[in-house]
């Protein structure tokens, strides 16, 4: 044979070696994963068989087939006609959890504390998950604490109204007693955007900020108030028609608490976007790929697509665009934040893409969600799933409440946007398509669009 011949079946050979099929889940060969059941997620050209069984492949290539897993080690063969991998997936034999859980302890007398770190949830169980956050609170936020149980302090709030707190996030004060502290006058302020509360006080004390119509702020272990808690109500509808906050923030500076309610949106009816302030931001980057799609594609590029289009027609409908990034380069959970709340946005949109953990079929879940954390947020989040899943033919795997961190820490109506799972084979197909991402973006806008139009 002469060497062209040789080096173009070398080559031919190679390609089709390479490209016979591709695994992007699991993400190596040899796995531990303690799951009744876990996925592979791929694509292949040819014909694909797992263990013998013929894998069901979408048009583009791409598949998601789930197997079942026993205790100890489980051997995968993968193979179509030119290539063939070996996976060895190992259940570990974990003994169930035994109750470690610790009886509460009540101490003889109360303890005075303060808070070591900012933004520490106080929550209303000793729970380190969920939706269980009274309030977040700053460093040196004074506390008088009664008990202990698990990985939590039990915070005194007002009689019978406890409060739960991390042991790592508290100090105990020395010689020091948190007796109530004194609430000197309340100023009152209009900017052009928010009303603002100044609680002039001689330290800092705990607070919740109740949502709803009034919201209410309660600051809690004060001087002459009743019970301890005093008790700030405030009312949009008393000076609007019928109008719904837009974002509000509590915090303090020195001992001065500052309560931030911003003003309802100006809604332009023909341009209902103009000059809303947005931040969008573009689901992780960097060498924070987020999940990895059938067909190999990151996340972290897709929501960045995603975004950019949003960008252009959020701007293009006249509102003024903020980007958490706009290339390929890693943000930070609070950078993001940081980014949406000093840039005052009073919108904040994430957008990603979903995935499961092991134990879930990804070709029974499909569609878009939609995250919120404050209530104020879920009328943002109902017309933008309505309109997604309406314009773009999504399932719609519903609007839910949930922790996270970008919505939960910034002042603007957030939430976050789960465009539809990147390893489900057919979701994937689209989420990888240049128009779907731009019909996605423009599907958010008009969302949007709506949700202004009709937030009254
Ligand atoms: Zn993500």
């Amino acid at each position: 044979m002469n060497k062209l011949l040789i080096l173009i079946l070398t080559l031919a050979f190679t390609i089709s070696n390479t490209f016979a099929f591709e695994i992007v889940y699991p993400k190596k060969q040899d796995v531990s994963i303690n799951a009744k059941s876990t996925f592979f997620i791929g694509s292949s050209k040819k014909p694909l068989k797992i263990n013998g069984q013929n894998v069901p492949l979408h048009e583009t290539g791409g598949f998601a087939y789930v197997v079942d897993l026993k205790q100890g080690q489980n051997v995968f063969k993968i193979e179509s006609e030119d290539d063939c991998k070996t996976y060895v997936i190992t259940k570990p034999n974990i003994k169930p959890y035994g109750n470690f859980l610790q009886e509460f302890r009540q101490y003889e007398c109360k303890k005075s504390a303060y808070v070591t770190t900012d933004n520490t949830p106080l929550r209303s169980t000793p729970i380190d998950a969920g939706i269980n956050r009274l309030a977040h609170l700053q460093r040196n936020v004074l506390l008088n604490i009664d008990g202990e149980k698990d990985g939590f302090y039990r915070v005194v709030l007002e009689k019978n109204k406890f409060g739960w707190i991390s042991k790592t996030a508290v100090k105990f004060c020395e010689n020091y007693s948190n007796t109530p502290a004194i609430l000197d006058r309340v100023e009152e302020d209009v900017s052009s955007k928010n009303y603002i509360f100044t609680f002039k006080l001689n330290k800092m004390v705990p607070f919740e900020i109740v949502e709803g119509n009034p919201m209410i702020l309660k600051l809690y272990n004060i001087e002459g108030a009743p019970n301890g808690v005093y008790t700030k109500e405030f009312s949009l509808s008393e000076i609007y028609d019928n109008e719904k906050p837009v974002g509000y923030s509590g915090k303090y500076i020195g001992t001065d608490f500052i309560w931030q309610i911003r003003k309802p949106f100006v809604v332009n009816h023909r341009h209902p976007l103009k000059n809303i302030n947005i931040t969008i931001d573009a689901g992780h980057g960097g060498y924070e790929f987020g999940a990895i799609g059938c067909l190999g594609d990151k996340e972290k590029d897709i929501t960045l697509a995603i975004a950019k289009f949003l960008e252009t027609e959020l701007t293009k409908r006249g509102a003024n665009v903020i980007m958490t990034r706009d290339a390929d380069y890693y943000v930070g959970l609070k950078e993001r934040v940081d980014i949406a709340n000093y840039s005052d946005s009073e919108i904040f949109i994430s957008i990603h893409g979903n995935a499961l953990p092991d134990g879930l079929n990804p070709n029974e879940h499909s569609g878009t969600s939609v995250y919120y954390y404050y209530d104020q947020a879920k009328p943002m989040a109902d017309s933008i799933i309505e309109t997604m899943t309406e314009e773009l033919q999504l399932n719609n795997d519903k609007v839910r409440q949930a922790s996270l961190a970008v919505v939960r820490n910034t002042n603007a109506l957030s939430i976050l946007i789960e465009t539809a799972y990147l390893i489900n084979p057919e979701d994937n197909a689209k989420l990888v398509n240049d128009s779907f991402q731009k019909k996605c973006a423009k599907s958010i806008a008009n969302g949007l669009e709506k949700y202004l139009l009709n937030n009254k």
